[in-house]
């Protein structure tokens, strides 16, 4: 009779039902328990034969049980192990299962009703959408009747300026000519009231009777 092989971690003797060896790639034997601590703490073999290469639960390979000498009793107990163990599983997965069912339902309806709220604001901004294009369209038109009324007003005003032009050349004109007929008009005056002066001396007015204007010209 061989000796039990002993987990190198906890020093205890394998079993096959109440602590079940494993053997990792480097051939180094541990208790379940401890390779699954060792590879949840993300530890490499503790002998350090892989060079700190971090231990994988794919790297894990079970004990055949042949190598644990056991008795008849030892494999009753542990075929009834194994199979409550897979009843257990089985039960734990199918509570799982409906677990995770009710889970996907509810993850379901919440996933229906975001998806109808955003149908919600999708169709509403649609909406705006297409009304700020209405309103956009309208703009425009207004931006092309202004654009038409500032051509005009440009033109209207480039007319007003021309006339301005005209005008004053024309009141320069008319400002030259006023002068040369007031002048002329002034002449006139003079004339004329000279020509009363002498009309009236004649009659016998004496000088300084006559009009100031008269004397100025003289
Ligand atoms: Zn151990
Ligand atoms: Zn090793």
């Amino acid at each position: 009779m061989f000796p039990i092989p002993t987990c190198a971690v906890c020093y205890h003797q394998v079993h096959p039902v109440k602590r079940p060896a494993k053997r990792i790639v480097c051939g180094h034997l541990f208790c379940t328990d401890c390779l699954t601590k060792l590879i949840l703490r993300k530890q490499p073999c503790p002998f350090k034969c892989r060079s700190g290469t971090l231990l994988r639960f794919r790297d894990t390979r079970t004990v055949p049980f042949s190598i644990v000498p056991t008795t008849e009793r030892d494999d009753r107990a542990a075929v009834a192990h194994v199979i409550k163990a897979v009843a257990d599983e089985l039960q734990h997965l199918e509570s799982s299962a409906e677990e995770k069912a009710r889970r996907l339902n509810t993850l379901s309806r919440r996933v229906a009703n975001q998806l109808s709220t955003l149908a919600r604001f999708a169709s509403g901004y649609r909406d705006r959408l297409a009304n700020q294009k209405n309103e956009l369209m309208i703009f425009r038109d207004i931006e092309r009747h202004l654009q038409v009324e500032v051509g005009r007003e440009k033109t209207l005003l480039e007319e007003l300026t021309a006339a301005q032009h005209k005008l004053l050349k024309a009141s320069q004109n008319c400002g030259s000519a006023s002068a040369d007929s007031c002048e002329a008009l002034d002449l006139l005056t003079d004339l004329s009231c000279g020509i009363r002066g002498v009309k009236r001396s004649r009659e016998g007015f004496s000088e300084h009777e006559r009009p100031s204007k008269r004397r100025r010209i003289a």
